[in-house]
């Protein structure tokens, strides 16, 4: 969900831009007005993340997954190695795509046999290794890490579905990947802010998506996804209208506080995660009797409550309650689920 008064002005602006006669997706990206575009929705994401400026903020092509690989041929050579922490599907499949290319390995693994389901304690980074990847918010698993992993290699960060839903410390990390539609804008488009020290001009990368390339021509060596671009920098307006990170982490958190508080109260449902680790984010649950799911679905999709079926590789239920998903949404969720109970229990 993106946020509706976001949605309206875009709307208003689609044909006819700053009073341009054209739409901000038919100017250069070049030219001077996508430029400013381009840099006040940089400088309003560095603002809101309170990003130091010792590091580059690029925004490209190719979503969250295009990282997946961008990452290791970005940071390692041929024969350099990088270990990966797994909490999930998506570090996982990060893992999985990093390994086709360079030497990784596995720095610790969430037991999810193990209930209720906690974050691995042991993590053993490798002598050599470069970096350290994790998934902050598992989005499929509902897991989150609200503490980094405390080790002595640059972290590197997928934060695709918790990027601006809470308060951190940037400094804390070598490089943060974000795929720009559960919380900035469009699919598509891929926000990374890296470190520079981090940058190398030693390593054979695809030229789009090499970072040090990409960082000397501000984004544009190739035609960045312009009108997401633009988009997420409304969204960043809209964020630092509505009070910055700091509210959005106490938003995202009332509303977590009142679904999980619904969901351990109901005795027709049950999660099972650990509560220090419940994502905000993503919150999953199974119905005990499954036979009820879709049920459950149906009359839910009938009060307007959409997209409640849990991922495909986990089933059960799941409520991706994004920034801009307003606290009455959730409301009228509970509302709905303790009434469903009702009926079924
Ligand atoms: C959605 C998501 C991705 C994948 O993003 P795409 O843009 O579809 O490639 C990767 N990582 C996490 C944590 C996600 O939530």
């Amino acid at each position: 969900m993106l946020p509706p008064a976001v949605m309206q002005r875009a709307q208003s602006e689609m044909i006819d831009w700053q009073g341009r006669g054209v739409s901000v997706m038919e100017v250069s990206h070049r030219d001077k007005p996508f430029m400013a575009v381009a840099a006040k929705a940089e400088a309003d994401l560095r603002e809101l993340m309170a990003i130091p400026n010792n590091y580059k903020v690029l925004f490209l092509a190719g979503g969250g997954r295009s990282q997946f690989t961008a990452v290791p041929l970005n940071l390692l050579k041929e024969g350099e190695q990088a270990d990966y922490l797994i909490t999930g599907q998506w570090s996982k499949a990060a893992y999985e795509e990093a390994k086709r290319f360079r030497d990784v390995a596995i720095a610790g693994e969430i037991d999810m046999s193990q209930k209720p389901i906690s974050l691995p304690t042991d993590i053993k980074v490798r002598d050599g290794a470069k970096y350290l990847h994790y998934c902050p918010n598992e989005t499929v698993d509902g897991i989150e890490m609200f503490e980094e992993p405390n080790v002595a290699v640059p972290l590197v960060a997928d934060m695709s579905s918790c990027i601006l839903s809470r308060q951190i410390d940037v400094s804390k990390y070598g490089l943060i990947y974000a795929g720009a539609q559960k919380n900035i804008g469009p699919s598509g488009l891929v926000v990374v802010i890296v470190r520079d020290d981090l940058l190398r001009d030693d390593l054979v990368v695809p030229c789009i998506w090499d970072y040090t390339k990409q960082a000397e021509q501000g984004s544009m060596l190739n035609t960045p996804p312009t009108y997401s671009w633009y988009l997420a920098g409304l969204v960043f307006e809209w964020l630092k209208e509505v009070g910055g990170v700091a509210a959005m982490e106490a938003h995202n958190a009332a509303k977590a506080e009142l679904l999980y508080g619904a969901i351990d109260s109901i005795g027709l449902y049950q999660n099972l995660v650990a509560p220090s680790c419940r994502s905000r984010m993503n919150v999953v649950w199974q119905l005990k009797d499954e036979s009820l799911n879709e049920a459950f679905l149906a009359e839910a999709e009938a009060l307007g409550l959409m997209a409640l079926k849990g991922h495909r590789f986990v089933g059960g239920m799941r409520a991706s309650m994004y920034n801009a998903m307003p606290l009455e949404g959730t409301q009228a969720l509970v509302t709905f689920m303790a009434d469903f109970a009702k009926r079924h229990g």
